[in-house]
């Protein structure tokens, strides 16, 4: 059995052609309505949460932590390195372990918790190297990346449409993001005048050209139903 439209070969359950939509009739084959590939409901697993998994993961964090900490206490004076390893390995819990403790764990919630982690070994790092940088530079960044991811994660989550134009503002936050990371290292690091911008131009001026792309085709149907039609997105 072939298409009427568009002359693809059809299976003999289809009731549409895939390709092009248009609706299978043909009144010399009878045809048993087809049967769906999946059963229609869903059969709830007795241990969804791997509380197991989480228990050892714990045990194998707190470890290496223990570890680290009792041989820079007994054989350092004092705590000098082992702050470290264990501000790390306490950052990739709270990232990759903590939240599957919860049932359906929410972004929302846990990337502004996973930044905080994260700015707080900074200021451990900053603090314990004698840096001097993280009120000047590190925390600055981190409150800005960390509102901009925030932000996508929640209109991800809870806006439906509108895809396009949340990549094209992501695309010119991440030129934003070049321009601000110069002007901080300026103000930190370099005894240069703030503004004076060197190599954050580039990608900012790309990355402005590729998210206004994106913009101009979200608002822009007609040439978007065409980019569609043309690359079968
Ligand atoms: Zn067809």
């Amino acid at each position: 059995m072939y298409c009427v439209k568009c002359g693809v070969e059809l299976a003999d359950t289809e009731n549409k052609c895939p390709l092009c939509g248009t609706v299978v009739y043909h009144p010399d084959i009878h045809r048993e309505p087809a049967k769906p590939n999946y059963p229609n409901y869903v059969k709830e697993s007795p241990n969804m949460r791997p509380q197991g998994i989480l228990f050892i993961l714990t045990v194998l964090a707190s470890i290496p932590i223990a570890v680290t900490l009792f041989c820079d206490l007994y054989y350092g004076n004092g705590l000098t390195w082992a702050g470290y390893p264990i501000g790390g390995i306490i950052l990739f819990y709270t990232m990759l372990v903590l939240p599957q403790w919860f049932y359906r764990p929410n972004p929302v919630i846990f990337c502004p918790i996973t930044f905080s982690v994260l700015g707080a070994y900074l200021l451990y790092i900053d603090y314990a190297t004698n840096g001097a940088w993280f009120l000047t530079f590190a925390f600055p960044i981190l409150i800005y990346v960390a509102v901009c991811v925030c932000t996508v994660i929640t209109l991800l989550r809870y806006t439906r449409g509108g895809r396009l134009y949340i990549a094209g503002a992501s695309f010119i936050a991440v030129g934003m993001l070049c321009v601000l990371i110069e002007f901080f290292m300026n103000m930190t690091f370099f005894e240069k005048p703030l503004f004076d911008f060197f190599w954050s131009i580039i990608p900012l001026m790309s990355c402005f050209i590729c998210g206004m792309m994106l913009i101009v085709i979200a608002i822009a149907k007609p040439l978007r139903e065409s980019l569609k039609k043309r690359f079968f997105v």
